[in-house]
C-alpha cells in the first residue's frame, strides 16, 4: 500500500466512525420520537399543530438516517477499493482523481466531470 492509499484509508476509517456514531444517535432519536408521538397522541386536549411538528421531526430524522446509510455504503465501498487497489480512479474513465478532490471527498468514485454527468442522469 502506498503512502497516499494509507492516508486515504485513514480518512475513510475516520469518516466511517463519524457516520456510525451519527447513525447511532439518529436511531436513538427515532426511538425517542416514536415514543414521544405515541405519548402525545394519547393525551386529550393535545394541540394538533404540536402533534404535526413531532411527526415532521420524525420524517426529517428518517430522511437523515437514509442519507447517512447511503454515505456509509459509499465509504465502505471506497475502503474496498483501497484494498483491491482501484481507489482514487474515476470509475467511468479509469483516470486518476485529483488528490485535492479525494482530500475533500475521500469516498468519491468519479472525477468531477463524470460526477456532474452522474448527478444529471
Ligand atoms: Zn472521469
Amino acid at each position: 500500500m502506498t503512502l497516499d492509499q494509507h492516508h486515504a484509508l485513514g480518512r475513510l476509517q475516520d469518516e466511517l466512525a463519524r457516520l456510525e456514531a451519527l447513525r447511532a444517535n439518529i436511531s436513538q432519536d427515532l426511538l425517542d420520537e416514536e415514543y414521544g408521538v405515541e405519548r402525545e397522541l394519547s393525551l386529550l386536549d393535545q394541540h394538533p399543530s404540536e402533534i404535526g411538528s413531532e411527526v415532521h421531526d420524525l420524517e426529517r430524522d428518517q430522511a437523515i438516517a437514509e442519507s447517512v446509510e447511503s454515505e456509509l455504503a459509499e465509504v465502505r465501498a471506497a475502503i474496498g477499493r483501497v484494498e483491491d487497489g482501484t481507489y482514487g480512479r474515476c470509475e467511468v474513465d479509469g483516470e486518476p482523481i485529483p488528490p485535492e478532490r479525494l482530500e475533500a471527498m475521500p469516498a468519491t468514485r468519479r472525477c468531477a466531470a463524470h460526477q456532474v454527468e452522474a448527478d444529471r442522469a
